[in-house]
């Protein structure tokens, strides 16, 4: 099975980008020679985990109540104009379909890069009184934005698959429940399962999802320091409710605008943090729970035991699909040292070795591919066990990260210290005027002067500048703590 390629070898401590670049090509994820520019091709081992972390939150969604649909991936013009702040967010980066069969549409079609203006538009004929509410939809698919800053595979491309669920409720108290548990899914599947850590901020006023009340942005680091943007959730109030028209009659029969969110976790983003959190300079490391095969069994043969090394093998392997695992043995033609090194590129979390000392003792040595950590199982125990492993390997990704993003957050008190930390990468905390409109020039400056962007307030706790302290841009007196980063 293992191919003749390089082995992977490039230190993602120094130089990220090239990492990056490198382990996308080695490890076979994406391929880039799709004739179109800012389009490209994923490819098996990528998809594989990628369907698996699709599951992953599907499987949450539904647990909270969501049901799936498929919407259509053209959005007619007069949808999508008829909310005013959207229009103007989301039209510089619309593609459009003009022409099919040979002629021009009536009316054009925009590829949607998002479904509010599709989904709400059949909302509105679906809710009726207040026992159609609350109505949980989600949809697994891909959209298209035209992009202008430059692209990089899964972390921003001109196609992207993701999940955006919309959500609408008779009361706000109930729409604002649902963006705090937007947020928790995403602890509990990107972080709890995947091993990703995030922030989540309020964002600020001038950086809100376009027609949104209130917009909550989950932002991971990369190992390079830069912030990348994670799952959000929107608090959309009734300013979509109101143009299309989603609303109920309530017990006196009076007409009453629902109120509504939305939440798109980008599943093909959050594989780049993935990929980039967790690797190392040998490749990819999977965690357990979405590795396309989590356990590799690589027959170690002699002279004159070939055969009954390479049965041993097979059989091993086969045992353990049986057991449930994604296991498979390579008996290709390739030294036992290369193959190690050619599944620890592709991130297999776990290795079992079987030579003819195995098969005499009935022991095996499986290798861990996050510590390199060897242990010696008996046979009988061997499924027992790798299910034990592969979930320490999972928890232990997720340690080692949590440790690493926790060195991220630094502060500064001026604009001089806001760049010098920034250069360090990570978070930055400073006291800020404002997070309201009132703001945006200070958040302006920094931009301009540390090319730091404003985040927003943390979500998750409460942090109130210190007596006396002032905005690091306009010397008035700081309102906020915001986080800044350079992004993504
Ligand atoms: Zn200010």
């Amino acid at each position: 099975m293992a191919s003749l390629g390089n082995v992977f070898d490039v230190d993602k401590s120094k130089n990220f980008s090239e990492w990056y670049s490198e382990i996308i090509k080695q490890a076979g994820l994406c391929d880039l020679r799709y004739n179109v520019k800012g389009f490209v091709v994923f490819m098996p081992w990528a998809v594989a985990s990628i369907k698996k972390m699709y599951a992953l939150f599907e499987q949450e969604l539904e647990a909270t109540g969501h049901k799936p649909a498929l919407f259509p991936a053209v959005i007619p013009e007069e949808n999508f104009l008829k909310e005013k702040e959207h229009v103007e967010g989301f039209a510089p980066e619309v593609f459009w379909v003009t022409e099919g069969g040979g002629g021009k549409l009536e009316q054009r079609l925009a590829l949607r890069p998002t479904s509010e203006t599709a989904m709400y538009k059949m909302y509105s004929l679906w809710i009726q009184g207040a026992s159609d509410l609350p109505l949980k939809i989600y949809q697994s698919c891909q959209v298209w934005r035209h992009e202008t800053k430059a692209t990089r595979p899964f972390i921003r491309s001109r196609e992207f698959y993701w999940i955006e669920a919309h959500d609408v409720f008779a009361t706000m108290r109930e729409a604002e429940e649902q963006v705090r548990q937007d947020m928790q899914t995403t602890e509990k599947v990107m972080h709890g399962v995947l091993g990703v850590p995030f922030i989540y901020f309020k964002r600020p006023e001038w950086d809100k999802f376009a027609g949104a009340v209130h917009t909550f942005g989950a932002d991971s680091l990369m190992p390079d320091g830069k912030t990348i943007q994670q799952p959000s959730t929107h608090l959309l109030g009734q300013n979509f409710a109101k143009p299309f028209n989603v609303c109920y009659a309530d017990e006196k029969g009076k007409k009453q605008y629902c109120w509504q969110t939305c939440y798109g976790p980008a599943i093909s983003r959050i594989y780049a943090s993935v990929i980039s959190v967790h690797g190392d300079n040998k490749g990819l490391v999977l965690p357990f729970e979405i590795a396309p095969i989590q356990v590799i069994v690589i027959p170690i043969p002699r002279k004159g035991v070939e055969e009954k090394v390479g049965a041993k093998a097979r059989e091993t392997a086969a045992a353990l699909r049986e057991h449930g695992f994604r296991a498979e043995a390579d008996e290709g033609s390739a030294t036992p040292g290369f193959k190690y090194n050619y599944w620890e590129m592709k991130g297999v979390p776990l290795r079992v070795e079987v030579g003819e000392r195995e098969l005499e003792s009935k022991q095996f040595v499986v290798a861990r591919r996050d510590t390199g950590e060897k242990t010696v199982v008996p046979e009988k125990e061997l499924p027992k066990k790798i299910g034990e492993l592969g979930k320490t390997l999972s928890e232990n990704l997720r340690k080692r990260a949590d440790e690493w993003f926790a060195k991220q957050i630094h502060s500064a008190n001026s604009m001089d210290e806001l760049s010098e930390q920034l250069d360090k990468g990570g978070f930055v905390k400073i006291p800020l005027c404002s997070v309201e409109m009132a703001g945006k020039n200070c958040a302006d400056e920094i931009k301009s002067k540390t090319t730091g962007d404003v985040r927003g307030v943390r979500v998750d706790k409460p942090e109130n500048p210190a007596a006396g302290s002032k905005c690091i841009a306009c010397g008035k007196p700081a309102k906020e703590i915001v986080y800044v980063a350079r992004q993504y």
